[in-house]
């Protein structure tokens, strides 16, 4: 196992959209996969996406998990999800806390579906439906937008991004005072 560098914010490689993988899966491809399980585990990630480690290929690990950056995230078991794709979403957006491994000692309030229904294939070649919901629909949500080249930060206004350091002194209050509104909800610090 191999722990692998992770794409900053920058390279081209994050900006670009993946290809789909070929199955039966290369030694090189299995390999991949398990370098990017270890590579989540080592730092505390709960899902990292092939192209955060230069690979522009349609493949992310989810690893939903507590750690000191995510105290609250449900236990699942690591599982690499191949060619994914959304399926449906809910209507109903949910704002809740983010941060990328690529985007180091940054975070930002970002507003996704709450559920989304999804397919993906597991590393046998076997499709797989599932409906993802609340944390767990938030990493897979992520996790994807990296396949299109689509960063956490392109989905917040510049002035709502807010520093790790920051982050950990509000990140029991509430929604920033600009983000709140009526009409949405909000998961309480959960990413
Ligand atoms: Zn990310």
């Amino acid at each position: 196992m191999n722990k692998l560098p992770i794409s900053q914010i920058g390279a081209p490689v994050l900006r670009q959209t993946s290809q789909d993988v070929e199955f039966p899966l290369s030694p090189a491809i299995y390999q991949l996969i398990i370098d990017l399980m270890h590579t989540a585990e080592l730092t505390n990630g709960v899902g990292i996406a092939a192209p955060q480690v230069a690979a522009s290929l349609n493949l992310f690990i989810l690893a939903s998990r507590p750690s000191p950056r995510y105290p609250h995230a449900p236990t699942m078991e690591p599982t690499a999800m191949i060619n994914p794709k959304i399926i449906d979403r809910s209507s109903e957006n949910i704002g809740g806390w983010e941060g990328c491994l690529s985007i180091p000692d940054h975070r930002a309030v970002v507003y996704r579906a709450q559920w989304v229904d999804v397919e993906y294939f597991n590393m046998q070649g076997e499709l797989q439906r599932n409906r993802f919901s609340d944390f767990v629909a938030r990493i897979f949500q992520h996790e994807y937008d990296h396949l299109y080249g689509v960063l956490f930060v392109d989905h917040v206004r510049p002035e709502d991004l807010i520093s790790e350091e920051e982050y950990q002194r509000v990140c029991f209050d509430p929604l920033p005072r600009s983000m709140a509104s009526p009409s949405s909800s909000q998961e309480h610090s959960v990413s």
